[in-house]
Order: C-alpha cells, then structure tokens, then sequence
C-alpha cells in the first residue's frame, strides 16, 4: 500500500489547521502548527491568490490527510457517495468515516488513525467476531467491533483508551470499554462527523 514517508505535521501547516494526525503530540506544545502556522518551504509565508480551484482542491487534500486514504481510494469512495441518496459531499464524509481504521480511531483504541491502521493490519480486531485486517472495511449499522483477547494487556492501547474521553466519543458508536467493544448504533450524520471541512467544494472539483 502506497503511504506518505514525509513529515505529516507538513500537511497541518499546509492546509492551515490542525488535522490531528500525530496523536498525544497534537495536543502539546510540540505541535508543528502551533509554532509556524504557516505553510512549509520556501515561499509557505507567501499570500497566493485563492482561486476557485485552488480552494477546492485544498478541501480534497485536508480530507485525504485526515483519513489518511489515497487519491484512487478518495476517488473510489466519492463514486460511492454519488450512488447513494442524500447529499453526495456528506455521504463522502460519513463513508469516509465508517471505515474500519477510522472507527478503531474514534472508539480510542488508537491515538491516531495511522496507528488504528497499523493495528487493524496486523490483525488485532474483530468485527461480527471475524478477523478484519483491512482498515478500509466499511463498517454497517449494529456492526460490533472489538479487540481481541489476546491484544487486551497492550500497554499502549490501554492508555488510548483511558484517554478516549479527551477526544469524546462520537454519537453514532457505542463503545463497551470493559469488553474492548464498540458497536455502529447508526450512520454517521454530518454533525458527528465534526472536522472543519467545505465537503461540497470537493463535489464541485469532481463535477468539472
Ligand atoms: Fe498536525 Fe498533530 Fe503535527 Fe500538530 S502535531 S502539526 S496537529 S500532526
């Protein structure tokens, strides 16, 4: 799977907001984007002009980086989102959202969605009680998510999970702490989703 090796805290920087992507360290006085929150390189302080669509392929790229997905998966996902009913830039987004990285992200068992991707690879969870080690599976409503046995003493996870409440637990799941589980009651809404985002500017770049 193709990945970005380069510094992530650079894309913080360039779309001008803070994508949470390294776990603990964003929420301290380390973060990148706390101490030049302006774009990187040479000519990151410069004003440019924001064309029509310069600002919305700014909207695509802020949503590849926060879920962490490529330009063929985004792609793939937005075709989805066409085919459904309701609004395609919110259904981008709640089906960004239901992915299985993402979930394990949001229920606290990872402090990023980089590191839920790394567990859900190598297999440290369940879904309906099978093992799921792709962190692109769409999870469906009343889909139960858990850690698996031998995967509970992680020191590392235990932590994530202690501190889930900083990040808060997004409505649509359900999560059982004491079984390591979390549970899909609905489909995400747009108000659940939460990140600071133009979706429908990403439709319009799609639509040309
Ligand atoms: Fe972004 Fe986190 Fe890096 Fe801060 S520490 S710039 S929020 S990835």
């Amino acid at each position: 799977m193709a990945r970005h090796i380069e510094s992530v805290c650079k894309f913080c920087r360039r779309e001008g907001l803070k994508l949470f992507l390294k776990g603990d360290r964003c929420y301290t006085d380390k973060c990148a984007f706390e101490r030049r929150s302006y774009a990187p390189g040479q000519h990151g302080q410069r004003r440019s002009k924001a064309t029509e669509y310069l600002l919305q392929l700014r909207e695509k790229q802020k949503v590849k980086r926060i879920y962490g997905v490529m330009e063929r998966q985004f792609r793939g996902g937005f075709k989805k989102a066409e085919k459904m009913k309701g609004i395609t830039g919110e259904n981008l987004l709640s089906y960004l959202e239901r992915r299985l990285d993402n979930v394990v992200y949001r229920l606290g068992f990872a402090d990023s969605r980089r590191e839920a991707r790394q567990l859900v690879m190598h297999g440290h969870f369940t879904v309906k009680g099978k093992t799921v080690n792709i962190p692109s599976y769409i999870l469906k409503t009343d889909e139960a998510v858990q850690l698996k046995e031998r995967s509970r003493k992680s020191a590392k996870i235990n932590e994530s999970l202690a501190a889930v409440e900083r990040r808060g637990v997004p409505q649509w799941l359900e999560l059982d702490k004491a079984n390591y589980k979390g549970v899909a009651k609905a489909l995400p809404k747009r108000d659940d989703i939460g990140i600071q985002v133009q979706e429908q500017l990403i439709v319009e770049l799609y639509s040309k």
